[in-house]
């Protein structure tokens, strides 16, 4: 007789709590491992620079689909999203390592359109791609990508750095991508049942560009270096302004405001929000992908920031015993922060 073993769906725990269950009790063995698992990217000590170490999983069918992302814009993505993670540490990303399982229904020029992207990516950057693997898969297609990047000791950002008066500022607009996805979706559905429609995109080019090709904020980084900026806390919006927010909170053991009406949204994203009867703001705090950094700065560098377009000041860092709040435009008043996220494991 087989044993019955106890089986617990995953969905129970979600990602973070998945990611968090497996790995409670990993503790670097080496002192060369200065932050293992729980930041953007792991932090490793090789003298007078820190070394950062991200790595990213994207499956067909899950994270993308083929049915209308080009194959070139995914290229492009797959590194772009690991770039993001060595950025959100204050990094400068150096290499990058890429692992395909690759079905047989795609051909070699498929493949090679999905690496044209992906050089197109590394060239922005000046970054090596070194190595990976390749391997078949009965399903579909599946890409890993791993960064390597690297930043002076003392000025490396983490997500447990912000300190109470902080100023919580992010890069450009928020919701785009998400908006994005919901566009190529709704075209998708109405494609599926009726193949000479063609897709109404008119208007949504720059929601249709968050989604399929978003840009690495690589350019804050070197403005920071000029600046001589070194944010407390940093990390990349991948999963929406909530669920990073409540991360940079909850590392650092502090509280937040966060004010609804600073939450920045393009006007596609707005219209087209509308257009679907979601709450714009909703999509820029639950939606994700957009890849833009959030991080907090001490109050002394806000002349640094107030009048460059690229920041919008959307909140302060508050004592623990606060919690982490959104305060309503409309009266003023504070309700808690939640992290909806998005959760590809539920
Ligand atoms: P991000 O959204 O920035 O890519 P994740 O939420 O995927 O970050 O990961 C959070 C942390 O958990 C990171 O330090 C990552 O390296 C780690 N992590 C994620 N999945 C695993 C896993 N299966 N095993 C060990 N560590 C993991
Ligand atoms: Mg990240």
């Amino acid at each position: 007789m087989i044993e019955k073993k106890k089986a617990t769906p995953i969905s129970k725990l979600g990602e973070f709590g998945l990611i968090e269950h497996l790995t409670k009790d990993i503790k670097p063995k080496n002192k060369e491992t200065i932050e293992g698992i729980g930041d953007d990217a792991a932090i490793l000590d090789y003298g007078d620079n820190l070394q950062v170490v991200t790595t990213d999983l994207l499956v067909e069918g899950i994270h993308f689909n083929l049915m209308y992302v080009p194959l070139k814009h995914l290229g492009y993505k797959s590194i772009m999203v690991n770039l993001s993670d060595v950025f959100a540490m204050n990094a400068r990303p150096l290499q990058v390592t890429v692992s395909l399982a690759i079905s047989n229904k795609f051909s070699i020029e498929a493949i090679e359109e999905l690496y044209r992207g992906m050089r197109e990516a590394c060239d922005k950057f000046n970054v090596d791609l070194v190595g990976g693997d390749t391997t078949s898969s009965l399903t579909g297609l599946v890409i890993s990508v791993t960064a390597l990047g690297k930043v002076k000791k003392g000025e490396v950002s983490r997500r447990s750095g912000s300190k109470v008066n902080d100023l919580i500022v992010v890069t450009g607009d928020l919701g785009g991508a998400y908006m994005g996805l919901q566009l190529l979706e709704r075209e998708n559905e109405v494609f599926k049942v009726d193949h000479n429609m063609k897709p109404q995109l008119e208007g949504y080019d720059y929601i249709l560009k968050r989604q399929l090709r978003p840009e690495a904020r690589g350019d804050i980084i070197e403005f920071f270096k000029e600046q001589n900026i070194i944010p407390t806390s940093m990390i990349d919006i991948s999963d929406g302004l909530s669920s990073e927010l409540l991360h940079i909170c909850k590392e650092s053991k502090t509280g937040c405001n966060l004010y609804e009406d600073k939450v920045p949204l393009d006007s596609q994203t707005k219209k087209f929000a509308e257009e679907l009867n979601i709450n714009p703001l909703v999509t820029a705090l639950n939606g994700g992908e957009d890849y833009e950094l959030l991080f907090t700065i001490n109050m002394n560098d806000y002349e640094k920031l107030k009048n460059n377009p690229d920041f919008t000041f959307i909140g302060n860092i508050t004592e623990k015993e606060k919690g982490a709040n959104l305060v309503t435009t409309l009266d003023g008043r504070s309700i808690p922060l939640t992290a909806q996220g998005w959760n590809p494991l539920k």
